[in-house]
């Protein structure tokens, strides 16, 4: 992290909760589950689906893990009852991954079972490569048991492609691998990953293809849009149904290309993360990578 980065990490530190948060508001719903659903109201209504997402990693030991759990639950029950398209998504260290691949497991076999009760789908988000292994291994395990269940993928390790033929090998015959394709947010070392802006692109538009052609529903989740015409002419080649792919976008990034591919009849997913950590998580990813800084900079001088 640059001195200028660190600089401007401890001043939005030193910032007032409220103000914070008046800046963070177009970036975070809030901190409960009703100011999320709020948000995934107005979203719905102009014609994207939603993802919930409760922040939060490196949960606090198995106590941690567990109130991760119970919050989730209550988010999807509310979720259902105010019948909004969305769906959650779940960080595994904040289901206790660290603490242990068996606790990990049951967290999230318990919300799978709480989300299928009420039709909805539960995403297994993934985080740096120290937790590559342990996620994969326990989203197999889920795929075992739930049908209900997908995985992240980031085209930035050199890794990716050998996972999703992995993945696509160990699948149950009953089941659709359902994927969001991301480039990866977490600055990997240059052993393990891509670093140039071409190599990251070309690995994902290569990698959605290949899970596209193994069968996959592929969520490309982007706001590049240079790499998303490659995507619409890889979808268009592959003659992809809508069933099987949607753009995904964060909540406040670049709504213009939002619209264009909505109104060119693309399915659109806004990822609406919320929940009481949502200050001190910000600050770890903002300090983890300064690249984010430039953007969340620039868009509070926008407002
Ligand atoms: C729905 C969704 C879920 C994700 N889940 C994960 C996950 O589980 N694990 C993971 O490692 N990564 C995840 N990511 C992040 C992803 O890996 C990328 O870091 C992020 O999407 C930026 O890459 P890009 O493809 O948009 O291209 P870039 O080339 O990085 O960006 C394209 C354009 O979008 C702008 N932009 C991108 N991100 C932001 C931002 N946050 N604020 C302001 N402007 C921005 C850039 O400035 C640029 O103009 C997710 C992304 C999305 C959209």
């Amino acid at each position: 992290m640059s001195i200028l980065s660190d600089l401007i990490v401890r001043v939005l530190s030193t910032m007032p909760t409220p103000v914070m948060r008046y800046f963070s508001s177009k970036y975070i719903a809030g901190v409960t589950v009703e100011e999320a659903l709020e948000r995934l109201q107005s979203i719905n209504d102009e014609g994207f689906a939603g993802i919930l997402d409760i922040l939060g990693e490196d949960a606090d030991g198995e106590r941690g893990a567990r109130a991760a759990l119970e919050a989730y639950k209550v988010a999807c029950s509310k979720l259902a009852a105010s019948k909004l398209i969305s769906y959650v998504s779940a960080k595994p260290t904040h289901f206790g991954l660290r603490t242990g691949e068996d606790l990990c497991f049951e967290i999230y076999s318990a919300l799978a079972t709480h989300c299928q009760g009420l039709g909805q789908f539960l995403r297994v988000e993934m985080e740096d490569h120290t937790t590559t292994d342990g996620t994969l291994r326990v989203f197999n395990r889920l795929l075992q048991k739930h049908g209900n269940v997908g995985i992240v993928l980031q085209s930035r390790l050199f890794r990716n492609g050998s996972d999703i033929e992995a993945l696509l090998a160990k699948l149950p015959a009953d089941r659709t691998l359902n994927v969001r394709m991301v480039k990866g947010i977490y600055l990997e070392p240059s052993n393990i990953a891509h670093t140039s802006y071409e190599s990251i692109a070309r690995a994902y538009v290569d990698q959605s293809r290949q899970l596209f052609e193994g069968g996959a529903k592929v969520c490309l989740a982007t706001h590049d849009s240079q790499m998303a015409e490659e995507l619409v002419a890889l979808v268009s080649e592959l003659q992809i149904p809508k069933e099987r792919y949607e753009f995904q976008v964060l909540m406040g990034v670049l709504k213009p290309i939002w619209k264009v591919w909505l109104d060119a009849g693309h399915p659109v997913r806004v990822y609406v993360p919320f929940g009481p950590d949502w200050k001190a998580y910000s600050l770890r990813r903002l300090k983890k990578n300064p690249k984010l800084l430039t953007q969340i900079t620039l868009g509070i001088f926008r407002r």
